[in-house]
């Protein structure tokens, strides 16, 4: 296949990235210093090797002996609180907010209306259980306050019925606005949501 042709198609793969843009891609890099590309084929390479993936909270993170992340591993943080979010991004933001000390889950995705989407259901019951042994108390649901982000609420609380007598489900409060998105909330906005989680 043509070269231009199959790298554009490989980028157009990407989280809102078309057919169009793949191409105006590929066409940068064209014009870029050879350098550059080189740079940015080894900084794809180093990803499968450099970077893991947390067996605890799922999330992805730089490192290359532990097996679990920073997040899981510090003895400091509150083992009585679990807050399921979306995405590493999400985690992101609300560790930039800075109140929340507990613990984490990344679900991997939100399930749409139609059916589409895939959340981490096994791992989310393997790590409940685990940490029910370890003095879980609280689940905090840090989801978009967006339509998928309802449904994905609702199935999870499904998947926790049996759970439901010895833990504690809440959500956000919705000082995040209806449609927003938790990565792009900003700092204050996420602590008041923390603060006023029911
Ligand atoms: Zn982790």
């Amino acid at each position: 296949m043509d070269r231009i042709e199959e790298l554009a198609r490989a980028l157009a793969r990407f989280p809102g990235i078309g057919p169009r843009q793949g191409k105006r891609f590929v066409f940068y890099l064209l014009a870029a210093p050879a350098t550059e590309r080189a740079k940015l084929a080894e900084l794809i390479v180093s990803l499968g090797k450099e970077v893991r993936q947390c067996q605890d909270c799922l999330r992805f993170y730089n490192g290359s002996v532990a097996t679990i992340c920073n997040y899981c591993s510090d003895k400091t943080r509150d083992d009585t609180e679990l807050m399921l979010v979306e995405k590493d991004q999400d985690l992101s933001a609300i560790e930039r907010a800075g109140t929340y000390r507990g613990r984490y889950f990344i679900l991997g995705g939100v399930l749409t209306l139609s059916g589409k989407g895939a959340i981490r259901e096994k791992e989310l019951l393997k790590t409940v259980g685990k940490r029910l042994k370890n003095s879980l108390k609280e689940i905090v649901l840090a989801l978009s306050a967006t339509s998928e982000g309802e449904h994905t609420a609702d199935r999870v609380r499904e998947l926790l019925k049996p759970y439901r007598d010895q833990v504690k489900i809440s959500t956000l409060g919705r000082g995040l606005a209806t449609g927003s998105e938790l990565e792009y909330s900003d700092a204050e906005t996420l602590r008041a949501a923390l603060t006023n989680r029911k």
